[in-house]
C-alpha cells in the first residue's frame, strides 16, 4: 500500500522502481516508458488528470478509528489495499475517550494494546451522585477479563496509535482523497476520487469497498440504503479543561439533576477532565459551550462551589441521533463503524463497536480473497453484526433515557429504587459485562455450532480411568461457554518451557485455533485418539488452524513417547485444571476458536465428523449461508 499508484505533479519521479498493482516495475525500459506517460499527463493539467484510472483489490474509505483497523487487521493478512481519507491529516480533537475491555483484548492481538496502556488512564471504577450523595457505585475491577477497565485515551491519540501501527506494516493513509461516488460495474466497484489540493479527479477500480467513512457516509448514500432513526431532543455541552479538584483520577463522576446529566471523565493529560452537560430544558436550547457556562452548571448540579474550571483545550455542543443502517453490505461494498450505526455516547460505545465490526469483517474478506473461503462466509458480516449494532442502539437509549428523564415519578423511582437494583452485586456484572463489550456473542450466527455428545453414552457418576463421560461432565460442558461467545482468557504452562501462557498469546496471529482438552481421565487410549485427530485436522484444515493440546496435568504423557509423535501444534499443561473447568472440559472436548477470537465450533465428543462438515459448511460452501 502506498501514497497511491502515481506521484503527484511536482513530485520527484522514482528512479528505483514505481509499485503499480503490487508490481515492481524495475526495468530500466519499463521506467523510461511510464514516466513518459505521467510525464505527458502532468503537463495536460487537471484535465488531463482525470483521465488517471487505477485499480486495487480493495479500497477503505475513511481513516478514523474503524478504516485504520479495518486496513491493519487486513495488511497483517497480507492483503493490500487503499485507504483514504478527505482531510489532510488524522483528526486532532479528543472526541470518543472512552475504550473498553474488549476493544483492549483486541488490541492485544493486533499487537498495538502496549502504546495504549502506557498513554491511557486507567478507569476502575464509576459514582453516580444526586447532589453530596452517591447514589451509585461500579466497580469495574470486578470484571473477569485481563483489561477490568476503560481505558481513557483521546481518540486523537487512539488514531495516531493505529496509523503507527499500519505504518508498521507499511501502510499508509492516503490524506487529501475524498470520495465523491462509487457505482456497483459486473465484478468491481468504480469510486470517482477527488484528489482535494488540486480538485482533480481519480478513478479508482476496486474488487471490494468498505465505506469507514462515518456517519454522513458518501458510501452510504452512494447505496442508497436507509439510515433509519431519530435525533434526541436534549442538546449536550462538553469540554476538556483542567480541575482543581479532588476527585479519584481513576473513577468517572455522574451528577442526576432535575436539569440534566453531568459527567466527569478523567483525562491522560495532568489536571485534564471531560465534562458532558446534558440540557434538557430544550425550550431555551443549550448555551454555547465556554468555561463560564460550565463553571455554572457544574456548580449547579454538583453542589460543588470551590472547584475551579480553567484551561479549555476543547469546548462544543452536540446533539445525538440514533440510527442504523438496513443492510451492511449491497455486493462488494461493506459499511462499518459510525457509517452504519450512530448513538448516544452514553456508555461510550460507538467507538468501540466501529472496531470490532472492522475485526469482524477484515478475517473473513481476507479468507474470501485468499480463495481460503468461499463469498457466502461475506453474509455472517452483517448476519452477526447488524444485531449488535441494533442492541447497542436499544440500550444506549435505554441508559440516555435513565439519565436524561424530566418526568418527577420517574426520577424517584430511578433515585429511590433503580440505583439500588443497580447496586446488587449480579446486575453489576450483567452490566459491566455489558459496558465492556464482553458480552457480546454471535450465538445465532451459521458460524456458531455446538456438539453434545448423546446423554446415552454417558456414565452415571465420573470415572477417571476411562474417558466416557459422566452425566456431571455433560453439565458442565453446556453451562461452559457456548459457540458464538467471546472464547475467555486463561493460563497454562507453556511445554516445553514451562513458562506460564495466556489463552490469548497462545492465540496470537491469524489463524483459527483448535483447543483439544484431554480432560480428567488420562488414559493411552484417550491420548491416542485426540492425537490421531490432531494429524487429521492437520492434513484436513492445513495452515489456517493452530492445533492446541490443553492436558490436565504438569508432565506431558511421555509413556506415549512424546517425542517420536508426529505432533506440530503446542502443548499447554494444566496441572491446576483451571483451563478445563474454564471449558467444561472434565471429559474430552475440544473448541474451535475462530480468528476474532470467539468460538466458532465446539464438541464435547472428540471426533472428526462433527469437525468437518462444520469447516467445509461454514468456509467452502459456495451456497449462501442463512442463519
Ligand atoms: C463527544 C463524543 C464522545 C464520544 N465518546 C465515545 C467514547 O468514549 N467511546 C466510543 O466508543 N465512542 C465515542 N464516541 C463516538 C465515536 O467518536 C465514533 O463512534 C467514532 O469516531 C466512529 O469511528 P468511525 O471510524 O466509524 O467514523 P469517524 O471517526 O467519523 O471517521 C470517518 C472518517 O471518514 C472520513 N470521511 C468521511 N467522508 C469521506 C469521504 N467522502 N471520502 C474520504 N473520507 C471521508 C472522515 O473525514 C473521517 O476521518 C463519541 C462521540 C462524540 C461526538
Amino acid at each position: 500500500m502506498g501514497s497511491g499508484p502515481f506521484p503527484y505533479r511536482g513530485d520527484k519521479l522514482p528512479e528505483d522502481g514505481i509499485l503499480l498493482n503490487n508490481t515492481i516495475l524495475n526495468s530500466s525500459v519499463q521506467i523510461a516508458k511510464l514516466n513518459r506517460i505521467v510525464q505527458f499527463l502532468w503537463q495536460g493539467g487537471d484535465s488531463m488528470r482525470q483521465l488517471l484510472n487505477s485499480t486495487t483489490n480493495l479500497l477503505i474509505v475513511g481513516a478514523g478509528p474503524t478504516g485504520l483497523t479495518m486496513a491493519h487487521e487486513l495488511l497483517r493478512r497480507g492483503i493490500a489495499c487503499r485507504l483514504i481519507e478527505q482531510k489532510d491529516t488524522l483528526a486532532q480533537t479528543s472526541r470518543a475517550i472512552g475504550i473498553h475491555s474488549r476493544t483492549l483484548e483486541i488490541f492485544e492481538a493486533m499487537g498495538v494494546v502496549e502504546a495504549f496502556l502506557s498513554q491511557g488512564v486507567q478507569i476502575t471504577g464509576g459514582n453516580v451522585y444526586d447532589g453530596g450523595k452517591t447514589l451509585l457505585r461500579l466497580d469495574f475491577q470486578h470484571l473477569d477479563a485481563p483489561y477490568p477497565y476503560i481505558l481513557s485515551l483521546p481518540q486523537s491519540k487512539t488514531e495516531q496509535n493505529l496509523l503507527a501501527r499500519l505504518r508498521s506494516l507499511r501502510g499508509e493513509v492516503e490524506f487529501s482523497r475524498q470520495l465523491l461516488a462509487l457505482q456497483q460495474e459486473n465484478d468491481t466497484v468504480v469510486a470517482q476520487v477527488k484528489h482535494t489540493h488540486d480538485d482533480s479527479v481519480e478513478k479508482i477500480q476496486a474488487d471490494w469497498v468498505i465505506g469507514c467513512d462515518g456517519a454522513r457516509s458518501q458510501v452510504r448514500e452512494s447505496l442508497n440504503l436507509t439510515f433509519e432513526g431519530s435525533t434526541y431532543e436534549e442538546e449536550f455541552v462538553q469540554a476538556d479543561v483542567n480541575l482543581d479538584w479532588k476527585k479519584s483520577r481513576q473513577e468517572i463522576h455522574v451528577w442526576l439533576h432535575e436539569s440534566g446529566p453531568f459527567a466527569v471523565f478523567p483525562l491522560p493529560d495532568g489536571e485534564q477532565w471531560r465534562l458532558i452537560a446534558g440540557i434538557v430544558d430544550s425550550g431555551r436550547g443549550a448555551p454555547e459551550a465556554s468555561v463560564e457556562v460550565l463553571q455554572r452548571i457544574f456548580q449547579e448540579r454538583t453542589g460543588d462551589n470551590q472547584t475551579t474550571i480553567s484551561n479549555p483545550t476543547w469546548l462544543s455542543n452536540f446533539k445525538i441521533h440514533r440510527r442504523i443502517v438496513n443492510h451492511y453490505r449491497q455486493g462488494r461494498i461493506f459499511l462499518a463503524g459510525d457509517a452504519a450505526h450512530i448513538h448516544s455516547p452514553v456508555g461510550a460505545q460507538g467507538m468501540n463497536t466501529g472496531i470490532q465490526d472492522a475485526y469482524n469483517l477484515a478475517w473473513k474478506l481476507a479468507m474470501v480473497i485468499t480463495g481460503d473461503s468461499s463469498p457466502s462466509l461475506l453474509d455472517t458480516y452483517e448476519t452477526e453484526r447488524h444485531p449488535i449494532a441494533q442492541s447497542v442502539l436499544t440500550g444506549t437509549h435505554a441508559s440516555t433515557q435513565f439519565i436524561t428523564t424530566q418526568n418527577p415519578a420517574i426520577r424517584l423511582i430511578r433515585d429511590q429504587l433503580l440505583t439500588q437494583l443497580l447496586n446488587l452485586g449480579m446486575i453489576q456484572t450483567f452490566m459491566l459485562k455489558r459496558i465492556a463489550e464482553l458480552d457480546i456473542h454471535y450465538h445465532n450466527s451459521p458460524l456458531s455450532q455446538n456438539h453434545y455428545g448423546s446423554l446415552a453414552k454417558s456414565t452415571l457418576l465420573p470415572d477417571r480411568t476411562q474417558e466416557t463421560p459422566s452425566l456431571q461432565d455433560r453439565i458442565s460442558f453446556h453451562a461452559a461457554p457456548k459457540a458464538g461467545d467471546r472464547a475467555p482468557q486463561g493460563f497454562g504452562l507453556h511445554y516445553p518451557s514451562y513458562r506460564q501462557i495466556s489463552l490469548f498469546e497462545a492465540f496470537r496471529g491469524t489463524q483459527f485455533n483448535l483447543l483439544l482438552f484431554d480432560g480428567l481421565a488420562q488414559t493411552a487410549e484417550g491420548y491416542t485418539r485426540l492425537l490421531e485427530l490432531a494429524n487429521q485436522m492437520e492434513s484436513s484444515l492445513g495452515t489456517q488452524v493452530r492445533l492446541h493440546l490443553v492436558v490436565a496435568a504438569l508432565e506431558p504423557p511421555f509413556d506415549l513417547n512424546w517425542s517420536d509423535l508426529n505432533w506440530h501444534g503446542s502443548l499447554i499443561l494444566d496441572p491446576q485444571q483451571e483451563l478445563h473447568q474454564q471449558y467444561g472440559a472434565a471429559a474430552e472436548s475440544l473448541y474451535l476458536i475462530r480468528p476474532d477470537g470467539y468460538i466458532g465450533f465446539r464438541s464435547q465428543s472428540v471426533e472428526a465428523e462433527p469437525l468437518l462438515p462444520y469447516w467445509r459448511n461454514s468456509f467452502q460452501s459456495n451456497t449462501p449461508i442463512h442463519a
